[in-house]
């Protein structure tokens, strides 16, 4: 704490981790000798940067840039960038921290990092977007590249981002390097099922924590909180699944919609419209907009956060307790509280960390990646199906995991044990670095 001042975020992310893994430690006394914790805390490398632009009235900003470049050993530095105002450094740190551990999970030759800004994309046009991601990316060349560090989307960005920061890239550096970015569009090296990815993995998840404790998805009443990317493709996924998805929400409310939320209305409104949540009762009478109250209070049996971190304080934890929910799925990055964690294991609810269960976009990037590496490109179901076995995996990892460590049914312990001990055996493996 001392020497990371007033990152709150990356402190709780940092404690979560190491109250799984003393276990490990004493496995493993070599990890100890190696001083792994203090190395692993540490980024390899982290990146501020100033991103001035001007908008369409001519008034020039000026945000803050980053990349934290956290852990290399298992691959190129890997994951998202997000563009949101509460951006800053302990943010990025606790997401790159994090991210370490989930692109461990997936058995994938990445490794982990993350950045973004303080810019808030919101009520902006395309062209102020453009100008942004265009000055963004003017600094963040030099530091990323195939072999390097790969970005990708997170809050904020989306294709539209992402499209605006490789042509400026490729402007730059007169290079065609298609790996350098996942989430591209369909047109120019994205992948099928990246866009799909983190929410039907997370659902993929769900059912498959939900049936080894007996039934999945199928006829459970669920509710996700959120209604961007991740929040749209959980939603669908949850009902091709049998499962009915009665809420979502955004920062200014959430809509309950007891028939199910109807997936093309919402698509239309956030993905074409990018509008508020209140507006789905516009093509949806018989739906309820609640204004400036939080999701969890509709009662259900399955809750999956895909909208941001601490969304789920220790009272809301109770609410979804006293409701009767059984299992909770965090497609967002520790979008629980460890107050909240507490109340839902005492409980006796199932409980999916963010860093297993959302593990399927960063996935479906290094897929991505794999193909532009052969310059091959996959059919959508080949690709869901490549998707629904590595959360399986995951899903097994974490089960097996914590089932080895005389834990059985802790998947927070299965995720970070396993994630661990694998990012220090290639950590000891490759010396002092
Ligand atoms: P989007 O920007 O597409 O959507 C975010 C949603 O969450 C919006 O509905 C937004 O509402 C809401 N939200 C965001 N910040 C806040 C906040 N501070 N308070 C209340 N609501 C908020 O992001 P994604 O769907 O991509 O990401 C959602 C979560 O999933 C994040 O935690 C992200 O890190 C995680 N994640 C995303 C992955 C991906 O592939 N995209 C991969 C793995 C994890 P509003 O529009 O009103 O702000």
């Amino acid at each position: 704490i001392r020497r990371n001042p007033g990152e709150d975020e990356f402190h709780q992310a940092v404690r979560e981790v190491l109250g799984s893994i003393h276990p490990v430690l004493v496995k493993h006394p070599e990890y100890a000798e190696a001083k792994i914790i203090k190395r692993i805390c540490e980024p390899e490398r982290q990146i501020i940067f100033r991103v001035p632009w001007e908008d369409d009235r001519g008034e020039v900003h000026v945000n803050r840039g980053f990349r934290v470049e956290f852990n290399s050993a298992l691959g190129p530095y890997k994951g998202g960038l997000r563009f949101h105002p509460s951006v800053y450094l302990g943010i990025v740190k606790f997401l790159g921290f994090e991210q370490v551990f989930k692109n461990a999970l997936t058995g994938l030759p990445i490794g982990g990092g993350k950045g973004g800004s303080d810019f808030d994309p919101k009520g902006r046009s395309d062209r102020e977007v453009m100008r942004f991601c265009q000055s963004f990316m003017t600094e963040l060349y030099r530091h990323i590249g195939e072999y390097t560090d790969v970005p990708a989307g997170d809050v904020g960005v989306g294709g539209r981002e992402i499209g605006y920061l490789f042509g400026q890239y490729k402007r730059i550096t007169n290079r065609y390097e298609s790996g350098v970015l996942t989430g591209k569009g369909l047109a120019y090296g994205g992948a099928q099922v990246r866009r799909e990815a983190t929410g039907y993995g997370c659902v993929f998840f769900a059912d498959e924590m939900l049936r080894a404790a007996g039934n999945g998805l199928d006829g459970k009443r669920v509710v996700v909180s959120g209604s961007g990317n991740v929040a749209i493709y959980a939603i669908e996924k949850i009902q091709q699944l049998g499962g009915i998805a009665v809420a979502c929400s955004d920062s200014s409310g959430y809509v309950v919609d007891e028939k199910g939320i109807d997936i093309d209305v919402l698509k239309q409104l956030k993905e074409t419209q990018r509008g508020r949540i209140r507006d789905y009762t516009e093509a949806r009478r018989h739906a309820t907009f609640v204004p400036h109250r939080r999701v969890w209070e509709v009662p259900c049996e399955v809750a999956i956060p895909c909208a941001t971190q601490n969304e789920i304080s220790g009272e809301d934890a109770a609410t979804l307790v006293a409701n009767g929910v059984i299992a909770v799925v965090e497609g967002a990055n520790m979008p629980t509280t460890p107050e909240g964690i507490r109340i839902f294991t005492e409980a006796g609810v199932r409980f999916a960390p963010g860093k297993a269960a959302n593990a399927g976009g960063v996935a479906a990037s290094a897929l991505e990646m794999q193909q532009n590496a052969t310059r091959d490109s996959w059919t959508f179901t080949y690709s869901e199906q490549r998707l629904q076995q590595i959360m399986q995996d995951i899903h097994t990892r974490c089960f097996e995991t914590a089932e080895e460590y005389g834990m059985p049914g802790n998947y927070v312990a299965g995720a970070n044990i396993d994630g661990f001990r694998r990012v220090a055996e290639a950590m000891l493996a490759q010396g002092l670095i």
